[in-house]
């Protein structure tokens, strides 16, 4: 890697042409995972309750046709058309398409190459901030495992093990090579920044009876903890809340829901985690600045 990040830093303009086509690829597999990664989950859940109070009847579950992110091919929602290979060039194909089905003619949701161009234009940002270096290729490699779990989280009220997981495992062990920040202050963020949420759910809990989070939550702000360290957190819950806190007013009022309308944490969350790994320090001495007037 090492030999090709030298090579990537003689010159800036292709290292960033490289990374946006590259993400604009991997957008497009982040559309297959947003949709796939929670149907899977449902369905393992279901095998799993199966097993657990059917098991005589299990027989009839084992010819379920395999369902994973690499199978079954994608097809037209409407119509079942398999979707071709140059139907499936990142929002070219879109473009070219005119947003429809090749064969059906059905309108195709504009939010898969809005995906692929948020994950693209995300992940050039980063790559321009950091340049060609060890940082620069894993915040791009965050990238794409936070906008996973931003739209799942959005569509579904979920941030699924299978990311938030790894997140915090390769947040601890870059933190062995000080990518980031150095491995104590990313042991204590992952730590402080789990408990933290956990501490704030159970109080919620315990005054109102409600649930305000859940626990992927804090398993998400534990692997934003290892990656910006223990001092990245306070910024992160300050910049997630005040956003979060405004948009759920928003929603309130627009949607005339009121209290009790569910909104998803995690999105906020990620959009402040990037943020802090970004402008950590700046965001620090702005805020020193501002309380001791210097
Ligand atoms: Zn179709």
């Amino acid at each position: 890697m090492d030999a090709i990040l030298s090579l990537m830093q003689q010159s800036l303009p292709t290292f960033l042409i490289s990374v946006f086509i590259f993400s604009l690829l991997v957008g497009s597999f982040l559309n297959v995972v947003i949709y796939r990664l929670p149907i899977m989950m449902e369905r393992a859940w279901k095998a799993e309750y199966q097993s657990y109070f059917h098991s005589d009847d299990l027989n009839e579950a084992t010819t379920v046709p395999p369902f994973n992110l690499v199978k079954p091919d994608s097809t037209c929602p409407h119509c079942q058309h398999k979707i071709r290979a140059w139907e499936n060039i990142p929002l070219i194909s879109y473009l070219f398409l005119g947003g429809k089905c090749a064969n059906c003619k059905a309108s195709i949701s504009i939010r898969y190459p809005l995906v692929e161009l948020f994950t693209a234009l995300v992940a050039t940002f980063s790559a321009w901030h950091f340049g060609a270096t060890s940082q620069g290729v894993w915040a791009i490699f965050i990238v794409f495992v936070l906008i996973a779990l931003l739209f799942i989280d959005l569509d579904k009220m979920l941030l699924p093990d299978q990311l938030t997981l790894p997140l915090v495992w390769l947040g601890l062990l870059l933190s062995t090579q000080s990518v980031f920040v150095s491995p104590v202050d990313a042991i204590i963020g992952a730590a402080v920044g789990y408990m933290s949420l956990w501490c704030v759910y159970w109080a919620f809990k315990l005054l109102t009876g409600k649930e305000g989070m859940g626990y992927g939550d804090f398993k998400l702000l534990a692997a934003l903890g290892a990656f910006t360290g223990w001092q990245g957190l306070p910024i992160i819950i300050l910049l997630s809340s005040v956003v979060g806190a405004c948009v759920g007013i928003v929603l309130m009022i627009s949607q005339r829901k009121g209290q009790s309308v569910a909104i998803p944490f995690g999105p906020y969350l990620a959009v402040a985690g990037y943020l802090t790994l970004l402008y950590k320090t700046p965001i620090t001495n702005m805020y020193l600045a501002w309380v001791f007037g210097s």
